[in-house]
């Protein structure tokens, strides 16, 4: 993946993004916490839908289901009218108890901080068990969603066939981030959330106009 562009490059691509999150970024009841139940339970969330539809329902979900024995004691449809606004509603509240469920009986209430242990979890996939490393436990991890492989295209005009291609979780992992993985992620969200959009891309006020692809090739 290295011949797609220079260690340079992608430097200045995660300085750009990190400096600019730091300014610019959004602020989500999610991202001022490392709780671990609690960040698992905002990556379950916005899995399939937005940051804002999210923090609509957030701060009462949790304010209900503090701990997981909260959850996994709850009426089902109660957990399913609480997120309706998300979709999906019936199979993500089924993954959230079950998922509380297994927290408790396989993992003594706590979050485990193994990936292999994490993706046993109900709903659980390798993108919620990596946010969760990266966002709870600081460990830093590739994480690769629409948002990233969108931004990717856009810069480096990298074309991944979608989240499950190795290629794209590859070259994710090839940023040496350090412990600048939380501002790093959060920072692409945001940006593709507010100026890399996809039909009419702000490049006039982007951090990355610099060295993006795109805009070279698209704008005189
Ligand atoms: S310069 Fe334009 S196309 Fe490139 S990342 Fe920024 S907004 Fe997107």
């Amino acid at each position: 993946m290295k011949n797609f562009s220079t260690d340079a490059v992608q430097r200045a691509v995660r300085n750009s993004i990190v400096e600019w999150f730091n300014t610019n970024g959004r602020d989500f009841p999610w991202r001022s916490t490392t709780d671990p139940y609690h960040v698992l339970i905002a990556e379950m969330l916005l899995r399939r839908t937005t940051a804002t539809a999210v923090s609509r329902i957030y701060p009462d979900f949790m304010k209900q289901f503090k701990q997981p024995e909260q959850l996994a004691r709850a009426n089902i449809r109660t957990i399913a009218s609480m997120i309706h606004t998300l979709g999906l509603q019936n199979v993500r509240a089924q993954h959230l108890q079950n998922t509380a469920l297994s927290i408790i009986e396989g993992f003594n209430s706590s979050i485990p901080q193994a990936f292999e242990e994490l993706t046993i979890l109900p709903g659980v996939g390798r993108y919620v068990a990596s946010a969760v490393l990266n966002f709870a436990y600081h460990i830093p991890m590739p994480l690769v969603d629409g948002n990233t492989i969108h931004l990717m295209f856009r810069v480096f005009g990298l074309t991944f066939t979608g989240p499950n291609d190795q290629r794209a979780w590859d070259f994710m992992g090839s940023f040496n981030l350090g412990n600048q993985n939380r501002a790093f992620y959060w920072g692409i969200i945001d940006l593709v959330a507010l100026i890399c959009l996809r039909k009419s891309p702000r490049c006039n006020i982007c951090p990355l106009q610099g060295v993006c692809k795109w805009t070279h090739e698209n704008t005189s």
